[in-house]
């Protein structure tokens, strides 16, 4: 609005009205000698040219408008009626669509449903734009991942799923819960994709910025012929490769929780809540993000790892029965580096967990002490090649470290400690770094959570590891390496609250 004002030689709307009933929108501005001239008008109409926006011709009228944010058009409309009909050309949404909200499809063929670009302007795509980005359903411990996205002349909502266990490097998966479209002019459509049968009738309710929820409105599309049981079984079968007699075999909580997510599909009347991507930082470790990693019995899972000053984090999207989506999977101290032994020794697990629990006690003991981090006890070992079985703290944070470590080579020789389980075998044989850090374990349900000792393993920008001491069980997580829109946080403290809101949730 500031810029058409400028523009138009006046300031705000009603000097255009007022000049327009005093003289008529085809009077020159050359004969222009009011009183009332307010200094702004003045020091702009002053120019050479004198020129009033309103006699520009109306094509270079539509190119300044089409030029403009959509959201400032409504009230350029509203100064007067020639503004108003020249708003009413096409073009001029049409390049609002594509600039705005990246809408490439020829909307052309539109004419012939005799919608507008403008209406897929105001009723679908600003109408819905506080829906587009990243978010958790409210599926109990479960969570999960929804992209909402703009795709042609569709918003649609994808559901990420992680590959099949335990192939933690294979790309994402994703299947469409829910479409909106103009298929007429006077409102957008809302389907729910869910089930075999075809888009069909669905809602969705903005509950407030951060937050809305879908509702199908004829689950009957979700049924088979087969009975509830066959679509539990194709459901498992789909979604997460797996059959009913390899859960139940393997752990019946888990069989539970599976019925569990099924149910609240099958209704597909599920809440969500926007989660936004980490904010990276030139001097991180590696590029903050989301990542799939393997948890044991309970699958893959999606974990975002963000870096805040000497720690990073990873906290879980997806979640299991025992440690929920939301909460804080692991915590990784960027000081305090561990040497691992050569890779002999680290064959031995009695070796390393003695490497780890040194650190634990370190940690302790200035935790006590109420102190801030004390010196290095000992000079930091920084040569992969050099004495084995030294725990060591490096005073500078975790990119001086990769700095340090990729000077002195190409990282070291990794081999999984004897009796450690690993969902994957084929984890990398090299890593950069390795820190101390803990990971979150808990019972059934989420019962006596507990930070206990590990190992975080850098292996490459890509890839890292946490070995979980206690559980002698390994997890490995690979970049989930998709594009997302719309999903950066507005401010690091917005993120950081994001963070705090999904933790709440399910503690
Ligand atoms: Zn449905």
């Amino acid at each position: 609005m500031a810029v058409c004002a400028r523009l138009c030689g006046v300031g705000p709307a009603r000097g255009c009205r007022r000049r327009q009933q005093r003289r008529g929108p085809a009077e020159t501005a050359a004969a222009d000698s009011e009183a009332d001239t307010d200094p702004e008008e003045e020091r702009i109409e002053a120019g050479p040219a004198r020129c009033s926006l309103l006699e520009l011709p109306p094509e270079l009228l539509v190119e300044i408008f089409a030029s403009l944010p959509g959201t400032d058009l409504p009230s350029l409309a509203q100064v007067c009626s020639r503004f108003r009909r020249i708003l009413h050309t096409d073009t001029i949404w049409r390049r609002r669509c594509r600039e705005e909200y990246g809408v490439c499809e020829n909307l052309r063929k539109l004419e012939i449903t005799g919608v507008s670009c403008r209406d897929v302007y105001a009723k679908l795509l600003h109408r819905y734009r506080h829906i587009l980005g990243l978010w958790q359903p409210d599926i109990g411990p479960y969570g999960g991942l929804l992209n909402v996205v703009v795709d042609g002349l569709f918003i649609i909502g994808w559901m990420y799923l992680p590959p099949h266990d335990p192939h933690v490097g294979d790309p994402m998966r994703f299947k469409p819960l829910f479409r909106i479209h103009l298929m007429e002019r006077k409102s957008a459509t809302v389907e729910c994709m869910y089930g075999h049968k075809g888009p069909h009738n669905g809602h969705i309710q903005i509950v407030k910025r951060d937050e809305f929820s879908t509702k199908c409105n004829q689950t009957d599309h979700h049924r088979m012929s087969g009975g509830r049981q066959e679509e539990f079984r194709t459901w498992l079968r789909e979604e997460w490769g797996r059959t009913l007699e390899d859960i139940f075999h393997e752990h019946m909580q888990e069989l539970i929780l599976m019925k569990f997510i099924y149910t609240s599909q099958y209704d597909n009347c599920l809440t969500y809540r926007r989660i936004y991507l980490p904010p990276s930082h030139p001097d991180d470790l590696i590029k903050p993000g989301l990542f799939k990693g393997t948890y044991g019995s309970h699958g893959l899972e999606i974990v975002m790892l963000s870096f805040h000053g000497s720690r990073a984090r990873g906290t879980k999207i997806t979640g299991d029965p025992n440690i929920p989506a939301g909460q804080q999977t692991v915590e990784i101290d960027l000081q305090r580096r561990i040497q691992l032994p050569d890779v002999e020794n680290l064959r031995n697990f009695n070796e390393l967990s003695r490497i780890v629990l040194e650190v634990r006690e370190q940690v302790r003991q200035e935790q006590e002490a109420g102190e801030g981090p004390a010196p290095p006890r000992e000079p930091a070992v920084k040569d992969p090649e050099g004495p084995p079985a030294k725990a060591s703290k490096e005073a500078g944070p975790g990119a001086e470290a990769a700095e340090q470590s990729s000077t002195s080579g190409q990282g070291q020789p990794f081999v999984l400690p004897a009796g450690v389980s690993s969902r994957n075998e084929d984890y990398p044989r090299t890593c950069r770094l390795c820190f101390y850090g803990t990971g979150l374990i808990a019972g059934h349900g989420f019962t006596s959570p507990e930070r206990t000792p590990g190992v975080f393993v850098l292996f490459d920008e890509d890839r890292f590891g946490f070995l979980w001491l206690e559980l002698k069980s390994f997890s490995l997580y690979s970049r989930v390496q998709a594009t997302f829109q719309n999903a950066d946080a507005p401010s690091p403290q917005a993120f950081d609250e994001m963070l705090r809101n999904i933790q709440s949730l399910t503690s």
